[in-house]
């Protein structure tokens, strides 16, 4: 699995840290990608979404767990 984004196929991108002697090292940055578990072409599969497809409600995020889906839920029964 690499880290990019399913729904997206947004990535890492390269770039170089540069310290204050001027000593330059490669970098990476990557997107803020989450776990999901989702169904593709009919079946319950885990891929990884970046957090702002998340946010933008472009995935199903199907909840199997019992205990999880639970305090989904019941989130707000916490005075
Ligand atoms: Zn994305």
């Amino acid at each position: 699995m690499s880290r990019r984004c399913s729904i997206c196929g947004k990535k890492g991108l390269y770039g170089s840290q540069v310290s204050h002697s001027h000593h330059i090292t490669k970098r990476r940055q990557f997107p803020n990608l989450r776990k999901i578990r989702t169904k593709v072409n009919g079946k319950i599969k885990a891929v990884l979404v970046c957090a702002k497809c998340l946010k933008a409600n472009k995935v199903e995020i199907i909840i199997t767990h019992p205990q999880v889906a639970n305090s989904a839920r019941g989130s707000d029964n916490k005075a």
